[in-house]
């Protein structure tokens, strides 16, 4: 479903980073991990259309990523790809559900009410989808950007570092929501994550 092939990078000044050649099957779920500063943002970063790099190739389901315009490579990815990064940047002025309803207009797709419900109530945040995102804890935020990831039925979905700020407890909750969920919505998973606590909970590793 998605490959790379001999993919490197490197920033101004920086040390080149080789990225060994990869392939992600359908509903597959991968760890991937490496050092802090071992590229694996860059990588998820390449891997979703967000960055150029400067060898090597992308594939997604027989597409070329980079041989699309950029008007095309943001509906492309907004259809087939849904990222969590770090930190959940929702817009203040728009509640839960327009949260997550946005993601479905940016990708040029119809707003499916009763998909954002569903999806929701998932996650356990039915009883919020009228609050604003000030109003809700930490955990409630990350569980908002998770369903906003899943709205439009992603291939791939990709969670950058998703329990680097959580206690223990709450960390093996975010990953085994993150595995149900891109179970149940039949997507490949890969999370990138430095945290000793997610090592061998996903049964691929790619290490960098
Ligand atoms: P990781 O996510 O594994 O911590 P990154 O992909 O963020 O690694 O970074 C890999 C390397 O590239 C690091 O040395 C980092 O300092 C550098 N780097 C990342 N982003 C940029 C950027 N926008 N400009 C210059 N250097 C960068
Ligand atoms: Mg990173």
């Amino acid at each position: 479903m998605i490959s790379i092939q001999s993919l490197s990078h490197h920033y101004n000044n920086g040390p080149i980073l080789k990225f060994p050649d990869w392939e992600i099957l359908d509903e597959e779920q991968w760890l991937l991990l490496g050092a802090s500063g071992s590229g694996k943002s860059t990588l998820l970063n390449i891997i979703s259309g967000l960055l150029k790099p400067e060898n090597g190739q992308v594939k997604l389901n027989e597409t070329d990523v980079y041989s699309l315009s950029f008007k095309e490579m943001d509906r492309f990815r907004g259809q087939n790809i849904g990222i969590i990064f770090q930190k959940p940047h929702l817009i203040k002025s728009l509640n839960v559900f327009d949260n997550v309803a946005l993601a479905s207009s940016m990708a040029d797709l119809k707003i499916n009410k009763s998909r954002v419900m569903d999806l929701l109530s998932s996650l356990g945040l039915a009883d919020k989808t009228k609050n604003y995102p000030e109003e809700l804890s930490q955990g409630q935020l990350q569980r908002v950007s998770i369903a906003r990831a899943l709205v439009n039925n992603p291939a791939l979905l990709i969670a950058d570092e998703p329990t680097s700020s959580l206690d223990d407890e709450n960390a093996e909750k975010v990953i085994k929501i993150l595995t149900q969920q891109a179970s149940d919505n039949h997507a490949s998973l890969i999370i990138a994550t430095h945290d000793k606590r997610v090592k061998d909970k996903l049964n691929k590793e790619y290490l960098l």
